[in-house]
């Protein structure tokens, strides 16, 4: 599917004025969840049964486009893909190559991906070629046997091929692996050797609560402290000063010169310097991934057009909220938000 030219929205728009919500905190970095839908079921994301969103409810890459130089207009400078799995949606190459335009000195600084990598093989070169520089991949285990497990369905090999080429179209990669007590915990240094040994990142995340999904939350929740923690009594861990406005530190292990990050969103949100908003594919736009609040941009865009969507921004910069309030524990055993982590996007 081609997409046709759009107008130059960006200048059809009233002077750039920053996005800044009422706590001061400037948004810069938009995610957009380009569907939910995914080739695999991981236990911590999805149920086995996922009623995916109506087709005809998902925004067009045309309104993806739009949307996005609405808010490049307003100063946000990173954009990344994400879903479900973004590689999943169809003709996604076309979408990837019109918001790269915006990267070509039209204010965009980064374009990149959140995947699961089944798909990447086939997808590298071209996502490099369209200006994408840097790839999360997700992997919570090397063990093909595990890895099936953990997706219900994936095969280990397909990603293993697609972090290969990525690294072949000279995309810098970081692994994302959900940290799970009694699952995965004991592979933690095997993954951290394997991705540095690669020169890749590794980046370790809490579960967070979100959806009925099929596994106990409170028995595999682990606190990355403990994590960190440990590590540090076997390597040498050098803080970095990488910030990302988001829930993640980073830091520079001494033994294999190989860098690993934290996500903390349960035990350390950082919501204070929190920069970002995420877009579902079908247009709802969150402000916190873990609360409600939302504006709808395909409402504003189909109704009112550009000036509608532009004022619809400021609507949504009054309704961030200051934080999460996301727990993990025995006396609230549901999920915190109905919603999975597939629909605002990881
Ligand atoms: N399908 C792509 C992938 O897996 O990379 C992109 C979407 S996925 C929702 C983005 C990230 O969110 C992945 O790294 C995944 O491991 C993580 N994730 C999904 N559900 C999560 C949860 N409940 N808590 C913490 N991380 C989660
Ligand atoms: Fe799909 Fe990514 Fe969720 Fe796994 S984490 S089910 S790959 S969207």
């Amino acid at each position: 599917m081609m997409i046709q030219p759009l107008p130059a929205i960006a200048d059809a728009l009233p002077a750039a004025r920053p996005l800044v919500d009422r706590y001061g905190r400037h948004i810069s970095y938009l995610r957009i969840s380009v569907t939910d839908r995914c080739d695999y079921r991981c236990v911590y994301c999805m149920a086995e049964d996922m009623t995916f969103l109506p087709k005809r409810d998902i925004l067009t890459f045309e309104e993806i486009d739009s949307i996005t130089a609405a808010f490049v207009a307003r100063g946000v400078s990173k954009l990344r893909l994400t879903g479900g799995e973004p590689l999943v949606r169809r003709d996604i190459m076309e979408l990837v190559k019109t918001l790269g335009r915006h990267l070509r000195g039209n204010g965009l600084q980064e374009l990149t991906m959140t995947t699961n990598g089944s798909q990447l093989r086939k997808y590298a070169g071209a996502l490099a070629d369209a200006g994408v520089r840097r790839l999360n991949v997700s992997l919570d285990t090397l063990d093909p046997d595990r890895f099936k497990a953990i997706t219900r369905r994936g095969r280990i090999e397909d990603v293993f091929a697609g972090i290969d080429a990525a690294l072949e179209a000279k995309l810098a990669i970081k692994i994302n692996m959900v940290a799970m007590r009694g699952t995965n915990d004991d592979e933690i240094e095997t993954m951290m050797a394997w991705a540095h040994g690669k020169g890749m990142g590794l980046t370790l995340i809490e579960g967070m609560p979100l959806g009925e999904v099929g596994i106990d939350r409170v028995d595999s929740y682990l606190p990355l402290r403990e994590l960190h923690d440990q590590l540090s009594r076997r390597y040498t861990l050098e803080k970095l000063d990488q910030r990302t406005g988001g829930p993640a530190r980073y830091v520079r292990v001494a033994e294999t010169g190989g860098v690993l990050g934290f996500i903390t969103p349960m035990s350390h949100n950082f919501c204070e310097s929190c920069n970002r908003v995420r877009l579902t594919a079908t247009g709802q736009l969150f402000m916190c991934l873990g609360q409600d609040d939302q504006v709808n941009l395909r409402d504003a865009l189909r109704d009112g057009g550009h000036d509608e969507l532009d004022a619809a921004l400021d609507r949504a910069m009054l309704l961030k909220p200051k934080g999460h309030d996301f727990v993990i524990d025995r006396a609230r055993p549901q999920p915190a938000l109905g919603r999975h982590m597939s629909v605002t996007g990881g």
